[in-house]
């Protein structure tokens, strides 16, 4: 009777020890009370479980508010120094804004004319053959402009404006502009330039149809917030067959649709 309540009372004992240990040091991390064995090895796992426990079986987790057309999500942008020389990329399609700027350095294989680069240019081509079909002339106005060459641009544009929030508000920073990548253009008649684009003929069947030949209207009303850029009745970004998925007159921007907005 003896032996068996000392084993009884040693049993209690070790039960109450083993546990005293664990429970704390799953919450907090070191014990120095634990024994050498244990103790090192519960300790090392607190660290480890909050993060796959909670995030792994939430699929979705946060479920994407907006039509997310793309499924991954998009990669961040860590680039700097050297890495600016290369422009960031979300599914193939280049970013290049006050967010994602590029080097100098960066310069795209061009067409032998036009300002775009060979793909682009043929779809420009393509799409301003459909214009005239239906009686709308297609001009470029601006394309293709170098680092040096859009810095030069603001300067003056700071100067004409007498505004330079203003005029930074519709011309970009060296390094921050489309034009830079040979995928950007800035279309008109010939005869309107400016807002009034907005209201001509062109302008409103650029707005439709540009999506059917690979371009988008990059900067639509509303959504300065989102491209950094007001309202650009005239910039059209080609991004290639993406572009479909693009409804006419759609407010969309590509940094919504990438989700990197
Ligand atoms: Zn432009």
């Amino acid at each position: 009777m003896k032996t068996v309540a000392v084993w009884l009372a040693i049993a209690v004992a070790l039960a109450g020890c083993a546990k005293a240990p664990r429970l704390p040091a799953a919450e907090s991390p070191p014990t120095p009370t634990a024994s050498s064995q244990s103790g090192p090895v519960v300790d090392a796992t607190p660290g480890a479980p909050p993060t796959p426990t909670p995030s792994s079986p939430s699929p979705g987790g946060s479920v994407a508010p907006d039509p997310a057309p793309t499924a991954a999500k998009p990669p961040e942008d860590t680039r700097s120094g050297a890495g600016l020389d290369v422009p960031y990329q979300v599914n193939g399609i280049i970013v290049v804004s006050p967010k994602h700027p590029i080097s100098k350095k960066y310069v795209p294989e061009l067409a032998k004319s036009g300002g775009l680069t060979p793909e682009a240019k043929k779809a420009l081509d393509k799409m301003t053959k459909a214009a005239k079909a239906d009686g709308i002339t297609v001009k470029i106005r601006s394309s293709y402009r170098s680092y040096a060459e859009q810095a030069e641009l603001l300067k003056r544009k700071i100067v004409e404006y007498g505004d330079e929030a203003k005029a930074r508000r519709y011309n970009a920073e060296a390094g921050k502009s489309e034009h830079q990548t040979g995928l950007a253009v800035d279309l008109w008649d010939g005869r309107t330039w400016g807002d009034a684009i907005r209201n001509t003929k062109l302008g409103k069947w650029l707005w439709k149809h540009s999506r059917e030949y690979g371009f988008i209207l990059r900067y639509p009303p509303g959504k300065e917030k989102i491209t950094g850029y007001i309202y650009e009745a005239w910039h059209f970004r080609y991004i290639g067959a993406d572009s479909r998925k693009f409804k006419p007159n759609d407010k969309m921007t590509l940094e919504e649709y990438l989700g990197i907005a």
